[in-house]
């Protein structure tokens, strides 16, 4: 009876201590990893979220698992995340599938695709929709498990230092802007480059190119981009919720207990949504300070460039399924959810919104 009441005692004892952080509760790392991202260490919101993400790993395993973060450059550059994750450089990574798209056309549809859901739409077919199981069944080929860990929500259009008045107004437009956003670009007469986001400030400002779209306010007020451009267009047709992945050695991740498997993958969910509130409630606050102390122009894309924008996002988007079998069955996939969250949204969120705001 007593020797019970000791074990007892002991266990409360623990749990007290881990409850309350104390560094001696804390195991000894069984795991040590790397955690290699796409962003510049500690961006607010995208380097935040990776930093965040590795904080919950350790703290929610008792830190059996020890997350290092390494920002863009540190350890690899920031469009070498996916191999050196792959190859076990790094056991884990932090970036945004349509980075990918080198590997596989259809890594697109597990980051954004234009005129398609939005983040919350997103997270339905990721968790409950197929999302998830098509783009574990792609990383697989490439010795990766991936998990949505971050949202930015709808991004803005973008910095310009052109007015764009027209469609034509898009011809010849030099404009960093990755992904199938930029493929629609292409078609609509503009170059579309791919930078990594550190080096988006100094091409723009010496006119290397016109245009850069980024994230939204609060990242954006964050590089300074007001600073080397005169327009702020919107809305974020490319981007309309915008997932941040994270990516596990699938060697490293397959060997893990149940419980720290559950672990990490809870920690991604937490970060998932966290990052969506955080962009939510920092984007508006940043969107005035740019207005109301910088002095930015801002500017809504005419509705005949939004049209015509639309309608070469839809090819893009139904081209990828004639790359392979995988693309094609992931675009069907996203495609019959899309079909279905438009109806639903029409009379929902849409509805609702504009009940909110008109007379
Ligand atoms: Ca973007």
């Amino acid at each position: 009876m007593q020797r019970r009441t000791f074990i007892a005692g002991a266990a409360g004892a623990t749990a007290a201590g881990a409850a309350l952080g104390t560094r001696s509760a804390w195991a000894k790392p069984e795991h040590k990893w790397k955690m290699v991202t796409t962003w510049p260490k500690n961006f607010p919101g995208l380097g935040t979220g990776a930093n965040n993400l590795a904080k919950l790993i350790g703290e929610m395993s008792g830190g059996r698992i020890e997350v290092k973060v390494y920002g863009a450059g540190e350890l690899v550059p920031a469009f070498e995340v996916f191999d050196a994750v792959s190859r076990g450089t790094a056991e884990m990574g932090h970036g945004s599938a349509y980075y990918w798209k080198g590997k596989s056309e259809a890594a697109q549809f597990f980051s954004t695709v234009p005129f398609g859901l939005t983040a919350q739409e997103m997270n339905g077919w990721m968790y409950y929709g197929g999302g998830l199981e098509l783009w574990s069944e792609l990383y697989a080929e490439f010795g990766l498990v991936p998990a949505p860990a971050g949202n930015t929500g709808v991004q803005m259009g973008g910095w310009f230092n052109k007015e764009i008045n027209s469609v034509a107004d898009l011809q010849g437009l030099k404009m960093r802007i990755p992904g199938l956003g930029g493929e629609v670009l292409k078609r609509a007469g503009g170059t579309p480059v791919n930078l990594p986001g550190g080096e988006l400030f100094t091409s723009l400002q010496s006119g290397a190119i016109d245009a850069t779209e980024w994230v939204g306010p609060y990242n954006d007020l964050a590089f300074g981009l007001y600073k080397a451009a005169k327009y702020y267009y919107y809305p974020g047709w490319h981007e309309p919720g915008t997932i941040l992945e994270a990516m596990i050695n699938k060697t490293v991740f397959d060997e893990l207990p149940t419980d720290l498997k559950s672990i990490v993958q809870n920690a991604c969910k937490v970060v998932n949504q966290d990052m969506l509130a955080e962009y939510t409630a920092r984007n508006p606050a940043a969107l005035q300070t740019l207005l109301t102390e910088h002095g930015v122009d801002l500017r809504r894309f005419p509705n005949d460039v939004i049209i015509r924008l639309r309608e070469l996002s839809n090819e893009v988007v139904a081209e990828i399924a004639d790359k392979d079998a995988f693309s094609q069955k992931t675009f069907a996939s996203y495609q019959k959810f899309l079909k279905q969250a438009k109806e639903w949204s029409a009379i929902s969120e849409l509805t609702y919104l504009r009940a909110r705001d008109e007379a």
